[in-house]
Order: structure tokens, then sequence, then C-alpha cells
């Protein structure tokens, strides 16, 4: 379905993002991996998917590295038709305890990179009269959590900024919508497990069960595997008309 077509995931080294690469070069795409730590492992689990795959190590924090990024993909691709904004990190205190350094780096990697990208894609996407781009949320982005400010600030953000980039190509072939998972089993989530554990002196299975237990009725993690086929229906002809939505796959978390 997305042979020709070229997708770049920031933050694909890992969890989510890479989940959503691989469910997107399943369906013949090119893929831009981005993100911190191994990239050969990943580079290697794309390409035997049968697809071209390149990296770019830009620090989503930093504009400038986002910029040449972006003119990796073009010149390595031609162009950059699907756009996943996925980058993003956690940290958990307290407001008035919050070190200003983690609030300035949330924004940055989990809201403002998504700004950065989206406007560097956009020229080609819309010339083409084509393009995808679908920011990773949260089920932050729509409810909060106490201890989570910098999380809940970027990520509301995120769904509103989904909301202007599509109302903005609303007339063209160029879609933006939002995905808003809830507990995703990654190493983002899993430091969160550690620390409940930690903190009460719990099992890491007891403490997965006690997250689940307060926030999401099926009781269960989504999936890498399944947030990629929600990326892929947004890519599908069935998404054309799909605009500035923001998606949740929860268990339930937003139902209550
Ligand atoms: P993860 O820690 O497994 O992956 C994060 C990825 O982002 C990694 O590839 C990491 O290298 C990369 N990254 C971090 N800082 C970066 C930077 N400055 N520049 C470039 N890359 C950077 O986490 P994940 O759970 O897969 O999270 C992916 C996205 O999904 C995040 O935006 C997160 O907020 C969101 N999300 C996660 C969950 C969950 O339960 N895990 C739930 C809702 C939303």
């Amino acid at each position: 379905m997305l042979q020709g077509k070229t997708a770049l995931v920031t933050g694909s080294t890992s969890g989510i993002g890479l989940g959503i690469a691989k469910s997107l070069a399943k369906q013949g795409a090119n893929i831009v991996l981005n993100g911190f730590g191994d990239a050969e492992g990943p580079k290697a689990e794309i390409a035997a998917l049968g697809v071209k795959v390149a990296y770019h190590g830009a620090d989503m924090s930093k504009p400038s590295e986002i910029e040449a990024m972006m003119k990796f993909a073009a010149d390595t691709f031609g162009r950059v038709d699907i756009l996943v904004n996925n980058a993003g990190i956690q940290h958990v205190a307290k407001i008035e305890d919050f070190p200003i350094e983690r609030w300035d780096a949330i924004i940055a990697i989990n809201l403002s990179s998504a700004f950065h990208a989206t406007r560097l894609a956009l020229p080609a996407m819309k010339a083409a009269n084509w393009g995808r781009i679908i920011n990773v949320a949260s089920i932050h982005g729509l409810v909060g959590s106490a201890d989570k400010s910098a999380y809940v600030a970027a990520k509301h953000g995120v769904v509103g900024l989904t909301k202007v980039t599509a109302l903005e190509n609303a007339t063209t072939g160029v879609t933006c919508n939002a995905i808003c998972p809830g507990w995703v089993l990654t190493p983002l989530v899993q430091k969160q497990v550690d620390a409940k554990a930690a903190a009460m002196g719990l099992s890491n299975e007891e403490a997965k069960k006690v997250l689940l237990q307060e926030k999401e009725p099926s009781m269960q993690f989504t999936t890498p595997e399944e947030l990629g086929e929600l990326a892929v229906f947004f890519c599908s002809a069935a998404g054309n008309n799909v605009r500035g939505a923001a998606w949740n796959m929860d268990g339930g978390w937003t139902a209550q």
C-alpha cells in the first residue's frame, strides 16, 4: 500500500516509534529512523522487511539538528511523505519540585520538535498534494495525571498543534492526526514500573498490575504493533478525510 513512499519516524530506535516504523515498512514504505542508542539493530530489523532504511541521529531538542535531519531525508529519498512525530521523554515530580531543565527538555522534545519537523515537511507534502503527519501524543493529551505537569502540558499542546495542522491543510491531500495511547510497556514506562516497585516494595509483575489498575480498565498494555496498525490506517485511502483527530487507544482510560 505504501510502496514508493518515505516515512520519517522520530524516536524510532525503541518502543512505539520502532513499532510504527515496522508497520509502515511492512506496507512497503522506505524508512528514515531517528533516536538515540543502538541504531544498527533497528536498521537491520527494517531492512529485513524488504524496504530501504536510513538513520539520522538528530537530537530532537535542537531545531538546527531537526533541520539537518529533514534535509538528509529529502536528499536520501526525494521527500518525506509520512512524518511521525514520536520522540518523547518523561519526568515525574510535583510542580514545586520539577527541575526547570527537565521542564524545558520535555517541552522541546515532546512538543516543539513536532512543530519544527512539521513546518519543514509541509512544503514538499503540499507540492505533492499528499502527505500524512501523525503525532504520537498520549492519553495525557486529553486528560491529566498528577506529577506529570510538563508531559501533560506538552501532550495537550501536541493535540492542539494537530488540529491546527489539519485545519491549515484541510483542502489538500495532507492530513494530520494524533494517536493517544494509554499505557504501553516500553522503556519509558518500565522506568515508572520500576519506581513503583521500589516505592511500594512490589515485584515487577505486581507493580505493572498496580499501574494498570489505577487508570486502564482493560488491565492490558497497548502494544507498539497495535499503534503501528493505527498509523497504517491513517496512511490508507480510508484515512483521506480523517483530519485533526486525537484517537485514543487506551483500554478504556478516557471512557471513565
Ligand atoms: P521509548 O523511551 O521507548 O522511546 C523514545 C524514543 O525517543 C527513543 O528512540 C529515544 O532514543 C528517542 N528520543 C528521546 N529523546 C530524544 C531526543 N532528544 N532526540 C531524538 N530522539 C530522542 O518511549 P516510548 O514509550 O516508545 O515513547 C514514544 C512516544 O510515545 C513518546 O512521545 C511518548 O510520550 C509516547 N507515549 C508513550 C506511552 C507509553 O505508555 N509508553 C503512552 C503514551 C504516549
